[in-house]
């Protein structure tokens, strides 16, 4: 008798749950992201207790339809990719098809959904493995509701830190999606506090201000550029405008928000002197480029993606920003609309 057997499904998703959902800020991330892949134009998130207790998350996107609900919860289930060729194409935001099955393993899940067709409303109630779908009713799109994070591996639940702590990575997810998305309409509410709600109208600089506030989107200056592989736009402090960290410049590739080392570095580059040393500016900087050139498959959380040109790139974003700042009599032409 051989002493190898193969894993549960329950307890191979709560293995697989080890590496997306790392903390409430991580459940909050998948669902958003699935939202905005369902095509929703609003997006509401509402947190008992920063998302300890509870996180719920309503849309106006496609909705599940019906035979594909029980599906969605397997792992590597996705309606995203197909093939390989697909994989090296990916433009939705999701595409491992793990994230729910992962949230349903540490957590209770609720969904309602509905596609807006008659009689396609549906609840389905998620725990341990096992699920129920019944008839309900709802709105076109779909409000998922996970309670109580982790009760059943202790050892995540001792590692979280404190509510504010895990809040402010919470704040942090939703506002780098509502600056990749400034045309979807995001609400984030804790325990009754909004703390955060985009008009939806799709002007960039009106999300930068609703989240960095209006004296910092008064001096920000708008950059574009462009070569064969990649387009640059997007809006960039003044020199004057500066923070202690990293933490105010977001990557946007293909739209999706992401960490680079080297983008980070070619930015301040392009600041030259006239930045402070152990100061940052506030950047929001949309890269598009061919999907071929970025793998998105490094990481569980896709946070870190492989580029392909990176040095192109990055000398690229470095001359951009050199010459727009360099150009006198910056206008705050950031500022004209709001
Ligand atoms: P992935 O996003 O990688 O495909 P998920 O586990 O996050 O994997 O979701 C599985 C599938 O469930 C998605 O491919 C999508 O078809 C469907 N789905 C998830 N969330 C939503 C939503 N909010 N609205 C409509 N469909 C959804
Ligand atoms: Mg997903």
């Amino acid at each position: 008798m051989g002493k190898i057997h193969q894993l549960s499904e329950l307890l191979s998703n709560q293995i697989a749950a080890g590496e997306v959902i790392e903390r409430p800020a991580s459940v909050v991330k998948e669902l958003v992201e699935n939202a905005v892949d369902a095509g929703a134009t609003k997006i509401q998130v509402f947190l008992k207790d920063s998302g300890l207790t509870e996180i719920q998350v309503i849309d106006n996107g496609s909705g599940f339809a019906p035979d594909d609900l029980e599906i969605a919860f397997l792992r590597h289930t996705t309606s995203k990719i197909a093939s390989r060729e697909d994989l090296f194409r990916v433009h939705s935001l999701g595409f491992r098809g793990e994230a729910l099955a992962s949230i349903a393993a540490v957590a209770h899940v609720t969904l309602k959904t509905s596609t807006g067709q008659p009689e396609s409303g549906r609840e389905m109630v998620v725990s341990a493995g096992e699920s129920e779908i019944h008839l309900a009713s709802h709105p076109q799109g779909t409000t998922i509701t996970v309670r109580d994070l982790f009760y059943n591996t202790p050892a995540r639940l001792k590692y979280l830190k404190s509510v504010a702590t895990e809040l402010s990575h919470i704040a942090d997810v939703v506002n780098r999606i509502a600056l990749s998305y400034p045309e979807v309409a995001l609400t984030l509410v804790n325990d009754g506090n909004q703390m955060l709600s985009t008009a939806g109208n799709g002007k960039l600089q009106q999300t930068i201000a609703g989240i960095y506030g209006l004296s910092v989107a008064r001096e920000l200056v708008a950059i574009k550029g462009a070569d064969l592989d990649f387009e640059i736009e997007g809006y960039i402090s003044r020199p004057a405008v500066t923070r202690a960290s990293k933490n105010y410049l977001s990557f946007l590739i293909n739209g999706r928000y992401i960490k680079n080392f080297q983008l980070n570095k070619a930015l301040i580059e392009g600041y030259g002197s006239k930045l402070m040393v152990g100061r940052y500016p506030v950047a929001v900087i949309n890269i598009k480029m061919d999907p071929l050139l970025v793998d998105v498959n490094v990481h569980p959380t896709k946070r870190e993606v492989r580029l392909s040109k990176e040095p192109e790139l990055t000398k690229l974003l470095t001359k951009i920003v050199r010459e727009t700042l360099g150009k006198e009599n910056l206008i705050p032409d950031a500022m004209k609309n709001l």
